[in-house]
């Protein structure tokens, strides 16, 4: 059919109970799920295809294909694709914890090593993604799922992921405003570097307890992106942090893309591999 991948027709009913809803977006909504037989937890995500404009469908075949293609210990795993006359069923790992936003939100700021706990994982499976050539481009907290433990967390929403060749430039303007790249709202093209950016946003934010490029307005968060600096100075709160976890936020926040850090780089980077040797001595 259409999605060019092996869907399995109208089992949902059979072999799903459907429950709770556990999120929203646009066309979806993602849901608990049981499987009937084995009793085993779920979420299952629960696409509505009608209305879907062609882009969209493109996307939500790239989400599937991307989806069943990764297998990462810190990345939601799809377990099953059903459709039915109306919806499309992705069935994936239940990751019950709650977005990494919540537990963000309402808390006081994150130690530099409590932010490495969750950087960690992050970068580790960015790095992991791109390898594989694959584009998340909408990294954000919202999206980024944790367990019983903060530091347990898996990348979810595949939603606007893409395949790209090593040097593709993409056009597209998607993600979220707040956390994405200069490059990507300029219309200059982009590429993998524009996730590094996020990633960086949300280490900004971990550590500074705000996000680095914020307005009022959306004209004002597009200026802040594309021309505003990040006041280190005169900040009592960075006054606080290593010379190391500056130069790596501003480094992943560099609004050169050819300059920014690389995942590979991130990992190599003091703030990172200092830390994980400690670990490895205290587990
Ligand atoms: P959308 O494209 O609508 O943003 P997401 O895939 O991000 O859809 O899912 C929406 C929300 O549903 C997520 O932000 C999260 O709160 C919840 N969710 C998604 N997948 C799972 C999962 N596997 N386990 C638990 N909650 C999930
Ligand atoms: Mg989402």
């Amino acid at each position: 059919g259409y999605w060019g991948i092996e869907i399995s027709r109208n089992r949902e009913q059979d072999d799903f109970e459907i429950g709770e809803e556990l999120g929203k977006g646009r066309f979806s909504r993602v849901c608990m799920c049981v499987n009937k037989h084995t009793l085993d937890r779920n979420a299952v995500k629960i696409i509505m295809k009608e209305d879907m404009k062609q882009d969209e469908k493109d996307l939500l075949r790239a989400e599937i294909a991307i989806m069943r293609l990764v297998n990462h210990p810190n990345i939601i795993r799809m377990e099953a694709v059903y459709e039915s006359k109306k919806d499309i069923f992705i069935v994936m790992q239940l990751h019950s914890g709650g977005e990494l936003f919540d537990r963000i939100v309402g808390r006081p700021r994150f130690t530099e090593d409590e932010a490495f706990t969750v950087m960690y994982p992050l970068v580790e499976s960015v790095a992991y993604l791109h390898e594989m050539g694959i584009v998340h481009r909408d990294l954000k907290p919202e999206n980024i799922l944790c367990g019983d433990r903060i530091e347990d967390i898996k990348i979810a929403d595949f939603g606007l992921s893409k395949m790209v060749m090593p040097d593709e430039i993409m056009k597209m303007p998607c993600g979220t405003l707040t956390y994405v790249a200069p490059e990507v709202l300029t219309l200059n093209g982009y590429g993998k570097e524009a996730d590094i950016w996020s990633v960086g946003t949300i280490m900004y934010l971990l550590l500074r307890g705000r996000l680095p490029f914020d307005g009022e307005t959306r004209e004002e968060i597009i200026e802040n992106t594309i021309h505003g600096a990040i006041a280190w100075q005169n900040d009592p709160v960075w006054a606080n942090f290593s010379e190391d976890g500056k130069d790596l936020v501003l480094g992943m926040l560099n609004k050169d893309r050819e300059k920014r850090y690389t995942a590979k780089a991130i990992l190599a980077h003091p703030w990172i591999t200092q830390r994980e040797c400690r670990r490895e001595e205290h587990p």
